[in-house]
């Protein structure tokens, strides 16, 4: 359980007690024999995406497989928010192995209406764990997803690409300058951070990196 748990969230382990969404072992909602399956990466980073750019680096925390696959289910469509303290420090340890020089977290953008349906957005909860752990600030509404995107399951890369092009919008003025980390839950093609590191540069920010929990 997390350390340091608000009374909410000890309030929600009574009614809800912990137990593994991988193997139910009891008292965690990832147990530490699922995270022992879970293959993380290490330096040197594997190449994730044959070109970044826009982004100056991208690299994601471990494989999408096993447990964490299960786990990022549970978050993403199970409402398992709860998830967000484990998932946030195996994020946290990737970026802590070797951090890059940004100045503000931003969270890649659900549409308005898919965050009203499922009443939070998965990457801006792994963005606050992430600016727990490393007194970074988070701009939460930085970029606003302006296209409802379908989602990306079942496209090859080009047609990811088209998907999303044109699909984020920089609201925020005061991050030009900035350089800025883009906190996403999943990595496949990159089309998607590439397509708000495009926005963003927009906004006439420095430079870009993404962080990403898994890498399909
Ligand atoms: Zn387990």
């Amino acid at each position: 359980m997390a350390k340091h748990s608000t009374l909410f969230e000890v309030v929600l382990n009574w009614l809800f007690p912990p137990h593994c969404v991988a193997c139910n072992k009891a008292g965690y909602w990832l147990c530490p024999s699922c995270i022992d399956q879970v293959i993380f990466f290490e330096p040197p980073w594997p190449s994730l995406m044959d070109d970044p750019w826009p982004l100056q680096g991208v690299r994601s925390a471990a494989r999408l497989g096993g447990p964490l696959r299960e786990a990022i289910h549970c978050f993403k469509y199970k409402g398992l928010r709860a998830l967000a303290g484990t998932l946030g420090e195996i994020l946290y340890d990737c970026w802590e192995a070797e951090p890059w020089p940004v100045d503000v977290i931003v969270p890649v953008p659900l549409h308005p209406q898919r965050l009203r349906e499922r009443g939070y957005n998965q990457s801006t909860l792994l963005a606050r764990e992430l600016a727990r752990h490393t007194a970074l600030p988070v701009a939460e509404h930085a970029l606003r997803r302006i296209t409802p995107t379908p989602p990306q399951v079942g496209l090859n890369a080009a047609q990811r690409a088209e998907n999303v092009r044109n699909a984020f919008r920089c609201m925020d003025d005061s991050l030009s300058g900035l350089s800025i980390l883009l906190v996403d839950d999943v990595l496949t093609t990159g089309a998607t951070l590439r397509a708000c590191a495009q926005a963003l540069q927009q906004g006439h920010v420095h430079a870009v990196w993404g962080l990403t929990l898994a890498h399909e």
